[in-house]
């Protein structure tokens, strides 16, 4: 019998992409499911695939609204708590960029754009887990964090987005040492490049993203293969059973606060381009 049945499961950011991934998985294993994000219409789309993967109707609260409003974010895990009665699994997967497509480039780039990807990326974050807690601590539960390899390298057209995955990977250690103490376990996965809509809700236009899909992304062309070892981009339900497994106690219970990177090869080959680099100059 499955380790999530009957278990209660928060997704924040299953509107689309890795989250809606996630709860399609989840929708398999007989668990009672939270999915939530802005977009009424695309989080009706979650929700029929969740039927579709087999659960029933009462098994589902959809729940529309911003992770940064913290009245909407208290009724997301009051709402989750009064339905099913219990929490077991919080999965924080809402997260975003927002490009600047002026030119500029990293500390150039206005301050709005930094307190608004602080906001999601991290704040929420720290808000949501705090209201979890008390009700994860009764049923020993977990979380997962979803993170990125942003944080590790320099990036100079998404500084504030790659500090904001950094301090996310720190809130992830922090939560971690602190709540194993009350039985929860936290944890992230920290994904490199997977086929979502997450450039277009950034700012990009939508058929640039195909271009680059096809172009820089095509499976297994040299292209690819130079910034993802593995030679394709990662979907969405390879992030999603990472996720699975960090919240199963009966896989992973021993992990604990740890960044589990899930990239195709991307950060070694950047590492090791870096590490070329390095003794051509010493040569
Ligand atoms: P998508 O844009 O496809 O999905 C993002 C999800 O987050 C949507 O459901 C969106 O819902 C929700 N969301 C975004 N902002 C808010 C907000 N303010 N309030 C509520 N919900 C919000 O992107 P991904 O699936 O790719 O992104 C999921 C996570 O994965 C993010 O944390 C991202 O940083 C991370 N990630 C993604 C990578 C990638 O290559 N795709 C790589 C590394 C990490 P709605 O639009 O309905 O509000």
């Amino acid at each position: 019998m499955s380790f999530f049945r009957g278990k209660v499961v928060i997704i924040t950011g299953s509107s689309n992409g890795i989250g809606r991934g996630t709860a399609e998985l989840f929708a398999k294993t007989g668990a009672k499911l939270t999915i939530t994000g802005r977009n009424k219409d695309t989080l009706e789309e979650t929700y029929d695939l969740c039927l579709r993967a087999g659960m029933y109707p009462g098994g589902i609260l959809k729940l529309i609204g911003d992770v940064t409003d913290e009245a909407f974010v208290e009724q997301l895990v009051e709402k989750t708590v009064e339905k099913f009665g219990q929490l077991d699994v919080l999965v924080n997967n809402a997260g975003a960029s927002v490009f600047d497509l002026t030119g500029k480039k990293g500390l150039e780039v206005p301050l709005a754009n930094y307190d608004r990807i602080m906001d999601i990326n991290v704040r929420s974050v720290v808000k949501i887990s705090q209201l979890a807690v008390p009700h994860l601590e009764k049923t020993k539960g977990a979380i997962v964090n979803v993170s990125s390899i942003a944080g590790y390298p320099f990036s100079a057209q998404e500084a504030y987005y790659s500090m904001s995955k950094a301090a996310l990977d720190q809130l992830t250690v922090q939560m971690a040492g602190q709540l194993i103490n009350k039985g929860i376990r936290v944890n992230s996965v920290n994904p490199g490049a997977i086929q979502t809509n997450f450039a277009v809700t950034a700012g990009a236009p939508a058929e640039l993203l195909q271009e680059m899909y096809s172009k820089v992304f095509g499976e297994g062309s040299e292209g690819c293969k130079k910034v993802i070892p593995l030679g394709k981009i990662g979907q969405p339900d390879d992030i999603g059973k990472i996720i699975l497994f960090l919240a199963d106690r009966t896989q992973s219970e021993i992990i604990v606060g740890q960044r589990i990177v899930a990239d195709g090869g991307s950060l070694i080959k950047n590492n090791l381009l870096s590490m070329e680099i390095k003794m051509s100059f010493f040569a």
